[in-house]
Parts: C-alpha cells; sequence; structure tokens
C-alpha cells in the first residue's frame, strides 16, 4: 500500500521479487517471540533498520535473499533473528551438528557475530559455536563436540575441521553468507563452494553484501533459488 510505498522511498529501499511482503517498520510489528522484542529494546534499540526492516518478513518467509546494504546498517540482525525463529521450528538435536551456518571472512567478524548471536540468542537458549583461523582447534572442536545450533565460521577454518570429519553439516537448512563480497576478494570462493557441497540442497540461503560485483551475482546465482534481492541506498558494483 501506500505506506509500504512512501517507508521504502524514505529509506532508499529497492526490492525485486515475487510477491514481497511490505517492511515490518516498527519492532513489534516483526510478530517475533516477546523474549526477542525484550532484548532489542534492551540493547536501546527503537526500531529496525531499513535492511532489516524489509529483509525480516522475507526471511521469514523461508525463501532466499540476497541483501545489499552499506557496512553498520545491522546486517547481523538482519539474517541472526530470523535464523532464531528458524531454529525454534526445526528443533534439530545440537549435538548431530548445527542448524544455522554463517559463513564470515574474518576472524574479527564470526566473532562479532558470535558476540550478537549470545547477546540476542540468550532468551532463546540457543547455543553457538565460532570456528576461525589462527587460533587452535582444540577448543572449537571442545565447543563443537558440546552441540551448536549456531556455527559462525571462516571458510578456511570450517574446511579444515570439515576434512577431519569432527563437525556434519547434514542438519543445516538456514545458510548464511555474510560479506560476500570480502569473502571472494579474499579468495575464499573455492572454499566456499565446497562447504556448500556439503550442506543439504533443501534450505534457505541468504546472501549479504554490501557491493554488487559480477563475481558476487554469478555465486549469487549457482547458490541460491529465486531470491528477493533487497537493496539500500545506491548500488556499488
Ligand atoms: P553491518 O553488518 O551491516 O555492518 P551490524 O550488524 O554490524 O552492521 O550493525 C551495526 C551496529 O548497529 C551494531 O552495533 C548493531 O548492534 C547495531 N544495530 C543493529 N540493529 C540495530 C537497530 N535496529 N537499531 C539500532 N542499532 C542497531
Ligand atoms: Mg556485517
Amino acid at each position: 500500500g501506500a505506506s509500504t510505498e512512501s517507508y521504502r522511498r524514505r529509506h532508499e529501499i529497492t526490492v525485486t521479487g515475487d510477491d514481497v511482503p511490505q517492511p515490518f517498520t516498527s519492532f513489534e510489528s516483526t510478530g517475533f517471540p516477546p523474549e526477542i522484542i525484550r532484548e532489542v529494546y534492551s540493547a536501546g534499540f527503537s526500531a529496525p533498520t531499513p535492511i532489516q526492516a524489509q529483509s525480516w518478513p522475507v526471511a521469514l518467509q523461508s525463501r532466499d535473499i540476497v541483501a545489499i546494504a552499506k557496512t553498520g546498517s545491522g546486517k547481523t540482525l538482519g539474517y541472526l533473528i530470523p535464523g532464531f525463529i528458524h531454529l525454534k521450528r526445526i528443533r534439530n538435536n545440537p549435538q548431530m551438528g548445527p542448524t544455522v551456518l554463517v559463513l564470515s571472512p574474518t576472524r574479527e567478524l564470526a566473532t562479532q557475530i558470535q558476540d550478537e548471536a549470545v547477546k540476542f540468542g540468550r532468551s532463546s537458549r540457543l547455543s553457538c559455536t565460532c570456528l576461525y583461523g589462527g587460533a587452535p582447534k582444540g577448543p572449537q572442536l571442545r565447543d563443537l563436540d558440546r552441540g551448536a545450533d549456531i556455527v559462525v565460521a571462516t571458510p578456511g577454518r570450517l574446511n579444515d575441521i570439515l576434512e577431519m570429519r569432527r563437525v556434519s553439516l547434514r542438519q543445516v537448512s538456514y545458510l548464511v553468507l555474510d560479506e560476500a563480497d570480502r569473502m571472494l576478494d579474499m579468495g575464499f570462493e573455492p572454499q566456499i563452494r565446497k562447504i556448500v557441497k556439503e550442506v543439504p540442497a533443501r534450505r534457505q540461503t541468504l546472501m549479504y553484501t554490501a557491493t554488487w560485483p559480477k563475481e558476487v551475482r554469478k555465486i549469487a546465482a549457482d547458490l541460491l533459488v529465486n531470491p528477493v534481492q533487497v537493496n539500500i541506498g545506491n548500488v556499488d558494483e
């Protein structure tokens, strides 16, 4: 309706895809469980950011997403909160492997995602493990053995652990490629493709990127099915 159009125009949101749902302009309108609403208010947030407002309703429909928005726009919770809700629906045994897998280019970014997952997922009693290089594998393997609903990983370390057969991705049904453009710039494409081969084809795939060059378009075309594309502001190719 008219208010959706004016919200999108005001926040420079453009969408492509079939029947894209209207944005959630307030936390109340998300229908998120009350414990999650409480967490966002206690973090001091007053409203969803534009990328959250437009990508949450799409993600909750279990659809694939490409989200293009610059750094600092709140993309992490854009995929984490629908991931929490997905986990509540699926209820796998985390001892058998993660249900939500987030790939991230660097240890620093992976750790930040893990911190947000722990903070906002605490009240939903979700477990999260972070895997990254430049640190001993032992503690990460012990964390995995305790069971993790969510794994946040850099592609290199996750591949090492997959080769050791110390984690299974057979239960993953919600796959996030965060900072996809940076992962490709860093040369992780072969690693990403190897990892995705271990994830069942019946899954939801969400790709977040700050820019939209042809390499990113190509991997999106290969890994996502009929995605909704959400852009905030000018798209930087
Ligand atoms: P991006 O991944 O797009 O670079 P982040 O997810 O790291 O952005 O978010 C940037 C900052 O904004 C973080 O400190 C995060 O906690 C905060 N943030 C996330 N959502 C909101 C919101 N709805 N309102 C205010 N701040 C938010
Ligand atoms: Mg980010």
